[in-house]
Order: structure tokens, then C-alpha cells, then sequence
């Protein structure tokens, strides 16, 4: 890594002691714009890259409320409003246990990136809550869900800060959360949330946006060595809102998804995964995977804990969760014969992960670029709320792929220029990194 970014990434370890998914996801765009920096000093200047990895605010706040034996229950609600050069800050809620200032930290770090590669002029940040939704009644997720939003519509605004879903935060918890924003502000802003309903603001394809995103972001790579996705055997991990539209996508472009997984375990079933079982299990029922092998039964099987990247594929797209994928799966999976690796979720392979892919020439597309299409079409629902209007579903997913195809050609022409031809991760980096910097320098030292 160049001195100067040595410098400043040692700076935020020291200054965000034991926050190591942010040490993390810094030092992989620090070690990106090494060959920037060498080449055009000027981005070194005025502070910008000790500016860059600072957030411009964050809150923290308490959120208490009462569970349906009638317990008050004390839950810790984060914002961090990382960058606000491009647009509103713009990024997801997560409500998950595993979630920490250090998480937020990190996912509103990358959404910096992403939200520049999407061109649609919005800023990074991200948000979410240590509470668990996962058994909880209805009314104990609406009850956390407006004390959670009646601290933070102190904060956001459709001109100010735009949160949307993350894990734990899909439909239900978007509509509780901008029911209460509404009735504490007595004005129906619909652009201050993205993913509503689509009956009160919502727009068609945002729900199938990530998934559908990142399996174009996979089918562009593959076009640039002549290949496509048609009778590919796929793996995707988790099973929510990426999962299943990453799913959706690849059935319909003739790949066969043979393998999903929660939490708790994985599933494998050979002769291609049945979508609208898994959507009846997970959408409507907030059931476990385990429960699509109970009832396919036959040759499906269900595998408790272990790794879902032991399963073969030719395509593996992760979209659960940070750190999913380590060293040891993707050598797994590239003994296995993998061509391409296209993130649904946001950093889910590790460093060395990643490093082993792009040493055996796997397409590597990381999180930031190939995931975009779901905050790149929540731009879309900001741009519908504000003109009033309603698009079709083809005029969104035409849309979608438009961006997701600007995004793939900045990254991979960016790779090249810097001399590292099909290094995504490098494009996608330098690429969003310089849109969001020549702002700052424009704007001054604020
Ligand atoms: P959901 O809550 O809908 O689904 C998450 C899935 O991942 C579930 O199957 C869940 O299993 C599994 N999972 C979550 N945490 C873990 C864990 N610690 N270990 C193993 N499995 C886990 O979330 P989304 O599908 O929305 O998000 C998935 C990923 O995609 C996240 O990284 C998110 O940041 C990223 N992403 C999402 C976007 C969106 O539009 N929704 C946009 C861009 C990125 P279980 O139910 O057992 O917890």
C-alpha cells in the first residue's frame, strides 16, 4: 500500500479500535487507489483521504420498548451518515444481533462506493439496531419499529438521509417505520424511504432489484470471455430478499440454482431449487430452509450448519452476509471448478478469499459493484416519488440493467486503465472512489 494510505488506514484502526469489518473493508479500498495516488497525486490532496474514511456524522441512540409479555426491552439503534458529496445519504437498515458501530460502519462505508458507481446522485450511509425480528409477533415489530423511527426521524428527510431494508428489514418493517416517520412529521414524505409498498410509493423491481442485479452483473462478466449463464449450475447462499431474486433471475436465464441455505443449514436440491416453494416458506411464512427438505422430501437434502460452498457450481453467488466465505470455501470451490463469484450481499468473502479467486482467474464481482442494482433502483423509487409518477415493471428492470451495465463497463475500463485488466475489484474501487473525490475537492474542506 502506498505511504500516505499506510498512513491513514493505521489512523482509523487506532481511531475505531476493534471495529474489524471497518479495518477491513478500508484497508481493501485503501490497497485499490495505491496505483491512483501514484498516478495522480492531486487526490492525496487537501485532506481527502483522511476525510473520505471519517464519517460526517453518527448517532447513536437508545430504543426502548415493551415485548407482548409486557417487558420493556432496551435495544442500541445506529445511523452513520458517511458522505454526503454526491446526493442524501442513502443506504439500508439492518436489523440483526450481530449488528455494532463497527458494522454500520463498514456497510456505509462501501455504500459510499456503490452509490457513486450507480450514477444516480446520492451519498453513503447505513443504520440498523442490535434487535433480533426473527421471533417476534407482529405487533412487537411494529411496537420496536416506531420507537426505533422516532429517534430517527429526528435525522433523515428525502433531502437529508434515505434508509431502505437490509437484513431483518424487508416490506413489514419499511411500512411500520414510514407510517410512524408520517404520522411524528404530519406530512407524507414518500421519498424518505425506499422499498415501500407499492400501493403508498413503492416502485416495481425494487424488491427483486439486488438479486436481479447481481446475476446481470454475473452474465456481463461471463460475456467478456464469451460465456453465458445457460444451463450453469448455480450456488447462492441465504435465503431472503437477494437470494431468492438472485434465484429468480438465474432460472429465467436458463442457469439451474441448486442449492440455498439460513443460518441454520443449507439445502441442496439437484433437480434445481422450486422458487415458489421457498418464497411460500420464507416470504410468507418466516419459516427455515430446513422446512423445503421436510416437504420436497425425495432426494433433497438438508445439511445443519456446515458450508454451502462443499455444493459444486459453476456460478457462486453469496447474498447473506459479511464474511460468509472464507480462504478454505473458495479453494473448495475453485478445486470444484468455479468460474465466477458475483456478491448479492455486501463483503461476503473474506480477503483471502478474494485473493484465491482472482489468483485462479475466477470473475470475481465484489459486493459494491454487483450488488448496486438494489440502492441504484431505490434511486429510482426517489426519482418516482418526487415527479409523482409510476413506472411499469419493464421500464424498471430496463432501468436496472441500464445501471447495472454502466457499472460493470466503469468497473472492468477502470481496471484496465489503471493495468489490471478483469480486476473488478480495483475497477469498481477507483471508479466510484474518483467520482465521489473530484466532489469533495469541488466543494471544499467541509
Ligand atoms: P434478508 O434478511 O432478507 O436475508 C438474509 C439471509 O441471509 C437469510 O437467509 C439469513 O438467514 C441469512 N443470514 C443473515 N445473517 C447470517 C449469518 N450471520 N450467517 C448465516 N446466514 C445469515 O437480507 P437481504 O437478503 O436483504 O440481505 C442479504 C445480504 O445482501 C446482506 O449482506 C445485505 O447487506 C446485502 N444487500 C442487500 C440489499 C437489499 O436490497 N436487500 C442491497 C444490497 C446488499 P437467517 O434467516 O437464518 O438469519
Amino acid at each position: 500500500m502506498h505511504q500516505l494510505l499506510q498512513g491513514v488506514y493505521d489512523t482509523v484502526v487506532s481511531r475505531n479500535k476493534g471495529e474489524v469489518e471497518f479495518h477491513q473493508a478500508v484497508h481493501e479500498v485503501l490497497t485499490s487507489l495505491s496505483p491512483l495516488i501514484e498516478k495522480d497525486p492531486h487526490y492525496a490532496e487537501a485532506g481527502l483521504i483522511d476525510r473520505i474514511v471519517e464519517p460526517e456524522r453518527q448517532i447513536i441512540f437508545r430504543v426502548p420498548w415493551v415485548d407482548d409479555q409486557g417487558n420493556v426491552r432496551v435495544n442500541r439503534g445506529f445511523r452513520v451518515e458517511f458522505n454526503s458529496a454526491l446526493g442524501p445519504y442513502k443506504g439500508g437498515i439492518r436489523f440483526h444481533p450481530s449488528v455494532n458501530g463497527g458494522i454500520i460502519k463498514f456497510l456505509g462505508f462501501e455504500q459510499i462506493f456503490k452509490n457513486a458507481l450507480t450514477n444516480q446522485g446520492i451519498g453513503g450511509g447505513k443504520g440498523g439496531s442490535d434487535f433480533d425480528p426473527h421471533g417476534r409477533s407482529d405487533a412487537e415489530v411494529m411496537r420496536f419499529c416506531q420507537s426505533f423511527m422516532t429517534e430517527l426521524s429526528r435525522h433523515i428527510g428525502p433531502n437529508t438521509d434515505v434508509p431502505a431494508g437490509d437484513i431483518g428489514v424487508g416490506a413489514r418493517e419499511i411500512g411500520y417505520m414510514f407510517g410512524q416517520y408520517k404520522r411524528l412529521r404530519n406530512s407524507y414524505d414518500a421519498g424518505v424511504l425506499t422499498g415501500k409498498g407499492l400501493a403508498w410509493g413503492g416502485s416495481l423491481v425494487r424488491t427483486e432489484a439486488t438479486g436481479y442485479g447481481a446475476v446481470r452483473f454475473a452474465k456481463n462478466m461471463l460475456a467478456t470471455r464469451g460465456e453465458d449463464l445457460e444451463g450453469r449450475r448455480v450456488v447462492v447462499s441465504g435465503s431472503g430478499n437477494v437470494a431468492i431474486y438472485a434465484t429468480e433471475k438465474a432460472q429465467a436465464l436458463g442457469a439451474k440454482v441448486v442449492a440455498l441455505s439460513d443460518s441454520a443449514g443449507y439445502i441442496v436440491d439437484e433437480a434445481g431449487v422450486d422458487l415458489e416453494l421457498v418464497k411460500q416458506i420464507k416470504e410468507v411464512e418466516r419459516g427455515r430452509i430446513k422446512e423445503y427438505a421436510e416437504r420436497k422430501g425425495g432426494s433433497v437434502q438438508y445439511v445443519a450448519g456446515g458450508s454451502i460452498w462443499d455444493v459444486p457450481c459453476d456460478v457462486a453467488i453469496p447474498s447473506a452476509t459479511q464474511n460468509e466465505l472464507d480462504g478454505a470455501a473458495a479453494a473448495t470451490l475453485i478445486k470444484n471448478g468455479v468460474v465466477a463469484v458475483s456478491e448479492g450481499a455486501n463483503m461476503p468473502s473474506t480477503p483471502e478469499a478474494v485473493e484465491a479467486f482472482q489468483g485462479a482467474g475466477v470473475l470475481f464481482g465484489p459486493g459494491k459493484a454487483a450488488n448496486a442494482g438494489g440502492v441504484g433502483t431505490s434511486a429510482l423509487e426517489m426519482q418516482q416519488n418526487s415527479s409523482r409518477s409510476r413506472w411499469s415493471f419493464e421500464t424498471a428492470e430496463a432501468a436496472l440493467d441500464a445501471i447495472m451495465d454502466d457499472i460493470h463497463d466503469s468497473c472492468a475500463a477502470t481496471a484496465e486503465e489503471y493495468g489490471r485488466p478483469g480486476d473488478y475489484v480495483l475497477g469498481a474501487n477507483i471508479a466510484g472512489f474518483k467520482r465521489v473525490a473530484d466532489v469533495m475537492l469541488a466543494h471544499g474542506v467541509i
